[in-house]
């Protein structure tokens, strides 16, 4: 059982920002920021694309109003929605969660790698060909 789902069950406390029948969401023990936030389905899967449609739309619905309400209390202006999938994505709580991370301009929030190179287009519209046929099919 992931820590998440204790904290969902009440085995273990959090700082609770938002609780309905199918999300919850609390501050982060480990913050990068102040405010920085999880919000969580209740439903117990390791990765996103996983989750019921049910789970997605409430997710859906809560992360804005938990970003919104996490900028107006901290005065930040700017923040990151990180969601991680896989040890090597950087996921260490096996439980899907969406962070919600203010930025700061004195550089508090989420520090970005972003190591992109230009799209190969014959390889990219073959690719997209494909997936999205997946999503058709
Ligand atoms: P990730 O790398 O996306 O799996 O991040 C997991 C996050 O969960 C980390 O930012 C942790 O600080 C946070 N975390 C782990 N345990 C707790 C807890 N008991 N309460 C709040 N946040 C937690």
């Amino acid at each position: 059982m992931s820590i998440f789902t204790r904290i969902i069950r009440g085995d273990i406390p959090c700082h609770r920002l938002l609780e309905n029948e199918r999300v919850i969401a609390f501050l982060d023990v480990n913050p990068l920021s102040p405010g920085h936030a999880l919000v969580v389905p209740k439903e117990e899967k390791v990765h996103l694309h996983e989750l019921s449609e049910a789970s997605a739309a409430a997710l859906g619905a809560a992360l804005p109003r938990v970003a919104a309400a996490i900028l107006s209390e901290t005065g930040a202006t700017a923040y990151n929605v990180l969601q991680n999938n896989g040890v090597l994505a950087h996921q260490a709580v096996m439980h899907v969660h969406f962070h919600v991370i203010p930025r700061f301009d004195d550089g508090r929030g989420l520090g970005i790698a972003w190591k992109a190179a230009p799209i190969d287009h014959a390889a990219g519209a073959a690719l997209a060909d494909r997936i999205a046929a997946r999503l058709r099919g």
